[in-house]
């Protein structure tokens, strides 16, 4: 657990508004994330990232994988580009402080315009959000007591949450 704080600090130093540890019992997985994809977002059909590309991880799929973890940091920024740098730094950390199979999870923003359905310009690099791979994050970021609400307009501050899984 000692070295999950080292984590946290690192998020915060790079600009994170909030980062904590958190078991994978307390994550809410909810399949009709998919509806929202699919039916709710202008990204539909134009990111490698989400689950609209071929052969994605559906939500379904993906939480038993996700459940083989234990523990994880979610972590909370006001912008989404910081968060997938956070969130890939702490991956990188973490994998050379001996967790192997360190995987974050944050929405692709390395290019201006994702280059689908040409091949991804950084494929090493690119990792799925939260909600492409089925976890409910309204649920789960509240079940934390963390900060989170729907915006009724793009002058309000949104809330962007990312996960690195660990071990
Ligand atoms: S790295 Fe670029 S091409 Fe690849 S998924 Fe992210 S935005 Fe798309």
């Amino acid at each position: 657990m000692g070295e999950s704080k080292k984590y946290v600090h690192l998020a915060l130093e790079m600009g994170a508004e909030n980062a904590k540890i958190v078991s994978v019992q307390d994550l809410v997985f909810d399949p009709r994330t998919l509806l929202k994809c699919m039916y709710g977002c202008e990204d539909w059909g134009k990111r490698w990232s989400c689950p609209s590309a071929p052969k994605a991880l559906m939500p379904w799929d993906a939480e038993k994988i996700l459940r083989r973890y234990s523990r994880g940091i979610i972590v909370q920024a006001h912008d989404a580009e910081r968060l997938q740098e956070i969130a890939y730094m702490i991956e990188l950390e973490a994998f050379y402080d001996g967790y192997p199979l360190a995987f974050a999870l944050a929405e692709c923003y390395l290019c201006e315009t994702c280059t689908f359905p040409a091949p991804c310009i950084f494929p090493t690099k690119a990792r799925p959000s939260m909600q492409a791979l089925g976890i409910d994050v309204f649920a789960t970021v509240k079940k934390l007591g963390l900060p989170i609400n729907t915006l009724r307009s793009k002058d309000e501050t949104p809330n962007y949450y990312g996960l690195v899984l660990l071990e």
